[in-house]
């Protein structure tokens, strides 16, 4: 017989899970590995709550494996390292995002993209190597093969850079493979919240011109006079986004609801490209003439590989970008997914683990 999470590894754990599709979560205790030699375990301190943790939780995506602890964009401080680390020691500040395994042979491992590896294991609910599931960072420690281990800086607030992890790696990817990096790019950003808001840092930095398209015009001053968009387009404005047509080279849509993205395309000039990053759980409508008509591209992309995280979180400390945050305690995680499928939060709740998980415990 199997045995229970509590009792399949050798160190106690102890997070917060949800057990069913109410996703509601609650105190949970189970176990993690002992610290392999190409491991690293650390004491989780922050993690970021992102919208995937809600669906992942209510199993929209139709994969979810209860218990499930969510949580993957947690960061903290190494406690242990096996003898073959090279990349940190105890006392530095590392972080785990999305991704904890891969074959590290195939054609993508190869090129840096254990994200696109077909054996990738998520952070959490995925079967690993060893054939017990995984678990996230809503909980007291994480172990972690070195490769999936990435290094902070150590003059960054770790609280509001661990939403990097997975908002930040998230935007910053396609920013990049897609062209948008550059120095006077028109770039469209749908949806302002735990990805949008950075994405907006991410595309000012690189130099880009940014439009903010939102249906919360709630958030129009924060946009333009906070976070530095150059532009904010109501989406449900018909005349505002009416002027708007033919004027950007990209769009990054991170919606995490179904939405019609015919309005996106016409946003577009020739050969633009909208990139969709929110995953909603229902298909959306591809309207194909507007896309002849302006050889035009749709595409998708998922975080991104773990050697360009890093490279993202580099980039990140030197041009002093982090998540504006919502810091809460442990026992508040209900309340903020409540809020976050309301689209009401400025604009990443992270949770306080370090100082309020352990308060928790039954
Ligand atoms: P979030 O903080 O909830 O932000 C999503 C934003 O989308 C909302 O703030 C809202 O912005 C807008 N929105 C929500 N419902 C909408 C609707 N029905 N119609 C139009 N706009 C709507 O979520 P997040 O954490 O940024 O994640 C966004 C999505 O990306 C989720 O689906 C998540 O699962 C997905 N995701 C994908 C990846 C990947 O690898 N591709 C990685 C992380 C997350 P406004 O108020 O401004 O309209
Ligand atoms: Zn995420
Ligand atoms: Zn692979």
């Amino acid at each position: 017989m199997a045995k229970s999470p509590e009792q399949e590894h050798p160190k106690k754990a102890f997070g917060w899970a949800a057990r069913d599709t109410s996703g509601v979560l609650s105190p949970f205790k189970f176990s993690r590995r002992a610290t392999g030699e190409e491991d690293v375990t650390f004491k989780v301190l922050y993690c970021g709550v992102c919208h995937s943790d809600l669906h992942m939780t209510t199993n929209d995506w139709g994969m979810s494996i209860y218990p499930l602890v969510p949580g993957h964009e947690m960061v903290g401080e190494v406690i242990e390292v096996g003898s073959k680390v090279k990349k940190v020691k105890v006392g530095d500040s590392v972080g785990v995002g999305c991704v904890v395994g891969a074959c590290h042979s195939c054609e993508n491992c190869t090129n840096d993209l254990e994200i696109y590896c077909p054996d990738m294991i998520l952070t959490y609910s995925t079967v690993y190597h060893d054939g017990t599931i995984t678990y996230g960072g809503y909980s007291d420690t994480m172990v972690a093969n070195e490769r999936y281990i990435i290094r902070f800086p150590e003059n960054v607030p770790l609280d509001a850079s661990a939403p990097l992890l997975c908002a930040g790696i998230t935007v910053y990817s396609p920013l990049k493979y897609f062209g948008f990096a550059e120095v006077g790019k028109h770039i469209g950003v749908v949806g302002l919240g735990g990805l949008g808001h950075l994405a907006v840092k991410f595309a000012k930095a690189f130099g880009a011109k940014v439009t903010v398209i939102s249906t919360s015009i709630s958030k129009k001053e924060e946009a333009l006079e906070h976070l530095g968009a150059d532009s904010f387009l109501l989406s449900r404005d018909q005349e505002q986004v009416q002027a708007a047509k033919s004027t950007m080279d990209g769009i990054l849509d991170t919606v995490s609801a179904s939405h019609p993205i015919l309005p996106l395309i016409e946003l577009l000039k020739t050969n633009g490209k909208l990139v969709l990053l929110g995953a909603p759980e229902k298909p959306l409508e591809l309207p194909v003439f507007p896309l002849l008509m302006g050889r035009k591209t749709v595409a998708g992309s998922a975080t991104g590989g773990m050697k360009e995280i890093q490279e993202m979180v580099d980039f990140a400390a030197k041009h002093n970008i982090t998540a504006d945050t919502e810091l809460i305690p442990m026992e508040y995680v209900n309340t903020a997914m409540e809020r976050l499928a309301k689209g009401d939060v400025r604009y990443r709740f992270v949770i306080d683990i370090g100082n309020t998980l352990a308060a928790t415990k039954p």
